[in-house]
């Protein structure tokens, strides 16, 4: 998917500055159709922050658009939080372990796809992860020990996930199992609030919940340059990529942690062992939905950047970046610089680049 066009352009752009995700270069003012504007939106949904960019001819129809999606938002909170006691998956953390629990076909199909991301990663994205996880606190700088983590980890496992899918329940098969869909609900919410936005007739908009985002359209004929940030300094980009159409999820192991001993405990963890996983620093995957993107963005942290490229490389839809903990930055084939030309070849084909990304 990321042609050679894509790797042309990234060659070409590394000299635009740029803070987070913005268009290459503003369009002209004489090319904007006439009474349009973006309108923007930040609310705090889910935990996390939630961003809402969006071009509308009209702000009343726009700010409704905006309206709706961060209703969405909301409305998948309250389902699928596991902070929130009356969600339908704390119902099933409080009695999957003794019975059948029966909820939304909505929760249902997306803990039966979120088995679909352990399989395609052996086991490294796992939702039963939070039978271990949930013994850390990193607000108040609590982990587990040893002896805890080896009690709860047995636990760990999503093959111990009954899912009844004519009846949508979910049981469980060992004492202690817990869930939480903190690894791709996001993703799912990015997803459906740009539906909601197609649906309203929305042609140019960023969808962003936490680390997972996705970006409808173009920006007004140009592609966004989405930056990813450097995992020790916010302010320092690793690398920048012009998007349209597509989703990005990035995770990082500075974004929920805290350091003790020189070691640094994060909330992306390692199923097999219960730690905190930590093969790289950050995971950024791109593709054409944010569910598809955060259910792989945790994997490179537990398998390693290497084993997870094979991964991604043999899937066309995907891309990813990951930046490896000495700093090297590692891309998948679809991303990858181009090579340095030999002397005397002749120039490359000015074809690979669509004149509308040239800043
Ligand atoms: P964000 O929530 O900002 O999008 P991530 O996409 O990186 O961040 O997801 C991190 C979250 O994923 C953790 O806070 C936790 O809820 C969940 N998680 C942690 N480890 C795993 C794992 N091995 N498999 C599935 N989910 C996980
Ligand atoms: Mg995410």
């Amino acid at each position: 998917m990321m042609t050679r066009m894509l790797r042309f352009i990234l060659a070409a752009l590394s000299a635009v500055p740029c803070l987070a995700m913005q268009a290459v270069a503003a369009a002209p003012a004489a090319a904007l159709p006439a009474r349009g504007a973006w309108l923007e939106r930040t609310e705090a949904i889910m935990g996390t922050r939630v961003y809402v960019e969006l071009w509308s001819q009209d702000r009343a129809k726009g700010n409704a658009a905006i309206d709706a999606v961060m209703a969405e938002m909301r409305r998948i909170d309250a389902l699928m939080s596991h902070y929130k006691p009356e969600s339908q998956l704390s119902q099933i953390n409080a009695r999957a372990n003794r019975e059948p629990v029966q909820v939304d076909r909505e929760l249902f199909d997306l803990i039966k796809l979120s088995t679909h991301y352990s399989e395609i990663t052996a086991g490294a994205f796992d939702i039963t992860y939070a039978s271990v996880g949930y013994l850390y606190d990193y607000p108040r700088h609590v982990h587990p020990t040893e002896a805890q983590i080896q009690q709860a980890l047995p636990a760990v496992n999503w093959r111990h996930m009954l899912l009844d899918e004519q009846h949508h329940t979910v049981r469980f098969e060992h004492p202690g199992m817990r869930i939480d869909l903190g690894g791709i609900g996001k993703g799912y919410a990015v997803d459906r609030g740009v539906e909601i936005l197609r649906a309203r007739g929305i042609k140019h908009a960023v969808v962003t919940a936490g680390g997972d985002s996705r970006i409808l359209g173009d920006h007004m004929g140009r592609p966004w340059l989405v930056a990813i940030r450097h995992p020790d300094d916010p302010h320092k980009v690793v690398t920048r990529i012009p998007l349209s159409d597509i989703a990005m999820s990035t995770s990082g192991d500075y974004e929920r942690y805290f350091d003790e001993n020189g070691v640094r405990y994060h909330h992306i963890i390692d199923p097999r062992t219960g730690h905190s996983a930590s093969k790289v620093r950050s995971a950024t995957i791109l593709a054409p939905t944010a569910t598809q993107t955060d259910g792989m963005s945790k994997t490179a942290f537990v398998l390693g950047p290497e084993k997870t490229l094979e991964i991604i490389n043999r899937m066309p839809e995907y891309d990813a970046v990951f930046v490896r903990p000495d700093g090297r930055v590692l891309y998948s084939n679809g991303l990858r610089p181009p090579a340095p030309r030999p002397a005397g070849a002749p120039p490359a084909t000015p074809t690979a680049v669509s004149p509308r990304v040239t800043p």
